[in-house]
């Protein structure tokens, strides 16, 4: 049984961007922004270990083998909606990485994810996957599109939210002991609308400019 892990990215550039996204008072259009830079960074952070290939390549000086991401083999898995406001910066590291989405919403009453659309690319199994969801809140979105994932039988599966709830955290590793977890916080709890507090608000509401 493995250990469940938290990797909570605590490099001074994550922390500042996360303060000023917090931020009520944010436009969109900054609040975007912050998100893409704050991707890129934790993409940093996530993919430290990634698996590299030796490819022969020839300086101005002589022929060297060198060491290269197997960037083809990563795929960025999108909780719809909100987690495709992290894809880009994630993309604009490894680029030649392919994009699977998934799309779950959470009941209002029961907060349940119910799932309305499943698209992987091919040969699952020889990729690594990496979930993007900026909110780890309930945790059953994130439980629920990790099931189903693994049902495609990835090499490995990693998870990134930008902010994590205590709760969803431990509901995520009751379900997923063996999927690490990438996050900027773990905030305080969650309200009885099932929001992260303090939180930063309705993550896709504010990447898309919605309310
Ligand atoms: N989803 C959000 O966007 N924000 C929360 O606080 C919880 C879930």
């Amino acid at each position: 049984m493995s250990t469940p892990t938290v990797h909570v990215i605590s490099h001074p550039l994550v922390q500042h961007k996360l303060t000023l996204m917090r931020r009520k008072e944010l436009s969109t259009s900054s609040f975007r922004r912050l998100l893409h830079e704050i991707s890129m960074l934790m993409a940093y952070e996530v993919t430290r270990d990634m698996p590299m290939q030796m490819i022969e390549i020839e300086t101005p000086l002589e022929k060297m083998q060198s060491p290269v991401i197997e960037g083809r083999k990563t795929v960025f898995v999108v909780i719809m909606r909100a987690g495709s406001g992290i894809l880009e910066g994630m993309l604009e590291v490894v680029p030649g990485a392919r994009v699977g989405h998934i799309g779950l919403y959470r009941d209002p009453k029961t907060l349940v994810a119910v799932e309305y659309y499943f698209k992987m690319p091919q040969d699952m199994h020889e990729r690594d996957a990496i979930v993007l969801d900026p909110m780890l809140a309930t945790g059953n979105s994130a439980v629920a599109a990790v099931e189903r994932l693994k049902e495609t039988r990835p090499k490995s599966i990693r998870f990134v939210s930008l902010l994590a709830a205590p709760e969803g955290l431990a509901s995520f590793h009751r379900s997923h002991p063996d999927v690490p977890v990438y996050t900027a916080a773990i905030d305080r709890q969650l309200n009885d609308h099932g929001y992260i507090v303090p939180g930063l608000g309705d993550a896709g509401d504010r990447i898309f400019g919605t309310k």
